[in-house]
């Protein structure tokens, strides 16, 4: 059995957004690094799964902290662009991850692909996968979706990455609109943990 009585813990991403949703979502006893703690930097994503990356990034930032990881690798995967930005939806926002940049690509996409896509339902979802690797080289994964579509307009000044676009099914408002209280306990990065956190 993986279980482990985990009492500290590195969070293996570098991306400040997540950093914080995620330590929303861990028990208030765990101490809790970041690689920046340690000035590590993130590794290649060269998987071609979200579950491959993010195993990638548990075990090397593990090996380098000799801590248990916790990673994640998550995206935003649209129907009619076949799955893009996807596994890439980190590169789309380019070396200073500008997301302005990355949601005009997408909106650029749309309207080479699809005429009038903006009185369109555009379907997307968010997937993120999360994983535990333990020194002892023991690794877990799960998997969390939140299905939704694509705002025809940016909007809401909350939150990260692709939320000023994303409306989950069931709301009116993207996630960049909402509380990140009501955000945090309905994402894709919240199903995944509601999965591993038995582990932890
Ligand atoms: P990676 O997992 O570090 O490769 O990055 C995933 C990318 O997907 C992030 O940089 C964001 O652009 C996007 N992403 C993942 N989760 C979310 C989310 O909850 N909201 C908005 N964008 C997200």
């Amino acid at each position: 059995m993986l279980k482990n009585k985990i009492i500290k813990l590195l969070v293996g991403t570098n991306n400040k957004g997540k950093l914080r949703e995620i330590k929303d979502l861990l028990p208030k006893n765990l101490e809790i690094y970041s690689p920046q703690d340690f000035k590590i930097k993130s590794p290649p994503e060269n998987g071609k799964t979200f579950k491959e990356n993010s195993l990638i990034k548990a075990k090397f930032f593990s090996k380098k902290s000799k801590m248990t990881c916790l990673s994640d690798d998550s995206g935003l995967e649209i129907d009619a662009l076949n799955g893009d930005p996807g596994i890439y939806s980190a590169r789309w926002g380019g070396k200073n991850s500008n997301f302005d940049l990355a949601i005009k690509k997408v909106f650029k996409k749309l309207d080479k692909k699809i005429s009038n896509w903006k009185k369109k339902k555009i379907n997307a979802k968010f997937t993120c996968a999360l994983t535990i690797y333990w020194p002892g080289k023991k690794a877990v994964t799960k998997i969390g979706t939140i299905k939704g579509r694509i705002s025809n307009i940016k909007i809401g000044k909350r939150g990260f990455g692709y939320d000023s676009i994303f409306i989950p099914q069931g709301s009116k408002k993207t996630f960049a609109q909402m509380l990140s209280k009501k955000k945090y306990k309905m994402d894709h990065r919240y199903k995944a943990f509601q999965k591993i956190k038995k582990f932890l």
